[in-house]
């Protein structure tokens, strides 16, 4: 095959057994790698209503098509699961190289299945695989047992692991490989420690076959190209992701003081110039990039002097900074790097802080609560103890370790009011009220709050070439415009391809259909046009969406937090306003071809989209 290395690994943790299968090409073609395989064999394989904790979950790893090939950004891979925070589908991704080791290793995929006695490690290396004792890593954190299993294979192995974290099923811990990236979200980490996998070690040298591979260095040639000229790339080299702190500040879109307001008063102390001035020692990237939007890092005074990883991103400054009122760089750098170490989302962590701080503010917690710690905005001691209580499960952190959803289920007192998450996921650091259409693409996106699914907020909208309607159609983002509806669907379905080709989606910024379509058909042979582009996105994502509603999910389940929807943002640009959603839900139902009343995807539209075999499991 080509593209593909064509087997994946099936790895009974139960039995102790490993099994290597073939990945039949016509399957490929429909649902490419990554993001996209992976949620066929779940949907496949784990049947609705099991314990994503339990045996009957499965965990699966896969690279993108494109992984591990000379296309820009090409270095990333997918892992899908039935979330613990969410119960629904849910998928994380991550760069760094991880993913093209895997894939040099001789498989795309590995699928684990059951629960191990006790933990071990899986180790990879040309086309060989065994399971390994990992009763003596257990316990230890990323950067520890990554070093642990290098020590034991050797320096050149890869290392996915999981932290406390996962080993104490904090509902959204991540997966990190490369030592300092993130599958972080929806508690993928906490279904590996569930299945007492504590890292997947890779190495190897297989070579991925090419159908035409002068096409294939042309094209290729020419994407490099375009990204050397694009703004938003220049923008992400000099800045890394937290370059959009002040567009989106400006617009009055920063969520601050747990969403309590949109305007950050702080933003200059914690921008991207800032960040640059205070801890950044220099840039980075993950495989075949030219844009390296990473940052190496070191806090350089105040009590973490000396402290060094990498970060922070854009989304950890938002949510450790403006949602919890922080303007100390250093305290919010040394946020991400203990996240980083225990294997924790810093998203979700960081708003669970938040929501955490709006509870003692408004009495809901006491200190007798938290072991007599003062928990207050803008407390950035209080903010780091938590998050170290959180993946430990100490304490309060026991219950912050559930997520918003679970904690104001349990807290009450209209709590659930300003539990800022959808579906059970906590939102990214944007405030949808400043910019309709990306309530919209939180509410519809199918693994809960997410801001990358659709990627349609603040100042990266109009930058997308795969916008579909004329930018005349683009109005005021305070407006509900129907017409957008549009866009969030089209941008969800290629955005989904990303995932499944294994690219990163800032390329998207830059990158159209055709050039990744060219790329697609040069890497495997096929003569993958725009249309099979489009409808291969539109396949996954109707998948995934089948398999929500095949647990239970409905149209009252894509909506938003009342504080959304209900309380006018007091100042700023985007004072007076909040989501209004009914405006927004039909018509994007409509260009989706779902039943309106149920949100299901219609029989016609999985018949369309060569999805005849799963009609009877959704449409009843
Ligand atoms: S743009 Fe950033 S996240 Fe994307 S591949 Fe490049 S370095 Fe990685």
């Amino acid at each position: 095959m080509f593209g593909l290395m064509g087997k994946t690994l099936r790895v009974n943790l139960t039995e102790g057994t490993i099994r290597e299968e073939g990945i039949p090409e016509e399957m490929a073609r429909k649902f490419l790698g990554g993001r996209g395989l992976a949620t066929k064999y779940l949907f496949d394989e784990v049947k609705p209503g099991v314990d994503p904790l339990g045996a009957k979950n499965k965990l699966i790893f896969m690279s993108g098509l494109l992984t591990g090939t000379p296309s820009p950004s090409a270095g990333r891979y997918s892992v899908v699961t039935k979330s613990p925070l969410t119960n629904i589908w849910s998928q994380s991704n991550s760069g760094g190289r991880w993913g093209v080791d895997l894939k040099y290793s001789g498989f795309d995929g590995i699928i684990f299945e059951g629960i191990a006695k006790d933990p071990v490690y899986l180790a990879i290396q040309d086309g060989k695989a065994d399971l390994r004792d990992a009763s003596h890593i257990w316990g230890k954190n990323v950067l520890e047992a990554t070093g642990m299993i290098r020590e034991e294979l050797g320096e050149k192995f890869n290392v996915a692991s999981i932290g406390k974290a996962g080993e104490n099923l904090v509902r959204y811990a991540a997966v990190m490989n490369d030592l300092h990236r993130a599958a972080g979200r929806c508690g993928v980490g906490a279904v590996m420690g569930s299945k007492k996998v504590k890292a997947i070690a890779v190495r190897g040298r297989q070579k991925i076959k090419i159908a035409d591979p002068e096409a294939f260095q042309k094209v290729s040639k020419k994407q490099f190209e375009l990204l050397n000229e694009s703004i938003l790339g220049a923008g992400l080299t000099a800045y890394g992701t937290n370059l959009v702190l002040d567009m989106v500040n400006v617009c009055g879109g920063l969520p601050t003081r747990n969403w309590q307001t949109a305007v950050c008063p702080f933003a200059e102390e914690i921008n991207g110039e800032a960040l640059s001035e205070k801890v950044l020692v220099k840039q980075t990237g993950c495989f075949a990039c030219p844009i390296e939007c990473g940052r190496v890092s070191e806090i350089r005074r105040g009590p973490y002097v000396g402290k060094n990883g990498e970060g922070p991103e854009y989304e950890t400054v938002g949510t450790f900074g403006a949602m919890c009122g922080i303007s100390d760089l250093e305290a919010i750098a040394m946020a991400g790097y203990l996240c980083n170490d225990y294997g924790i989302d810093t998203i979700s962590c960081g708003s669970t802080i938040a929501f955490t701080m709006e509870c003692f503010e408004k009495g809901i917690l006491k200190k007798e609560d938290a072991g007599g710690m003062e928990i207050g905005f803008g407390n950035a001691e209080a903010m780091l103890e938590l998050v170290r209580k959180i993946a430990k499960r100490q304490g309060i952190g026991d219950l912050m370790a559930e997520g918003t959803r679970l904690m104001a289920q349990k807290l009450g007192h209209g709590s659930e009011r300003f539990a800022m998450n959808v579906k059970g996921l906590e939102l990214p650091a944007y405030d949808s009220r400043g910019a309709k259409i990306t309530g919209l693409a939180f509410a519809t996106a199918n693994r809960g709050g997410d801001h990358i699914t659709a990627y349609v907020q603040g100042p990266t909208f109009l930058a997308s070439p795969f916008l579909v309607v004329e930018e005349s159609e683009i109005g005021d983002p305070l407006q509900e415009n129907p017409a957008e509806a549009k866009v969030v669907k089209e941008m969800e379905d290629a955005l989904t391809v990303f995932d499944a080709a294994g690219c990163c989606k800032f390329m998207g910024m830059t990158l159209d259909a055709e050039e990744w379509s060219g790329i697609i058909s040069a890497l495997t042979g096929w003569k993958f046009g725009v249309e099979e582009f489009r409808k291969t996105g539109e396949r996954i994502y109707n998948l995934e969406r089948a398999f929500n509603v095949r647990e239970g999910l409905t149209r009252a389940d894509d909506t938003l937090p009342k504080r959304l929807l209900e309380d006018p943002l007091p100042e700023g640009p985007a004072a007076g306003h909040v989501n209004n959603l009914a405006v927004l839900l039909d018509p994007y139902y409509e260009f989706r071809n779902w039943d309106k009343t149920t949100g299901k995807p219609t029989a016609e539209k999985l018949r369309e989209l060569g999805l005849d075999d799963i009609i009877s499991q959704v449409c009843m």
